[in-house]
């Protein structure tokens, strides 16, 4: 996982993270499945692999 937002797949909550090897269970309902919502994995980014970008968030 890379830095960014995901959002719970079951209640919907957003979860920003700064970096992290896996993401924690949901706090609001348990779950610990998550979609991208902005970040390095996101299914947008045609190239996750390459680090290129510059971003200033
Ligand atoms: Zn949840």
């Amino acid at each position: 996982m890379s830095a960014g937002t995901y959002r719970c797949t079951q209640c919907g909550k957003d979860l920003t993270v700064s970096s992290t090897k896996h993401l924690p269970p949901c706090s609001a309902c348990g779950n610990g499945s998550y979609r991208t919502i902005t970040g390095g994995d996101s299914v947008d980014d045609p190239y996750p692999d390459k680090g290129q970008k510059t971003r200033h968030d």
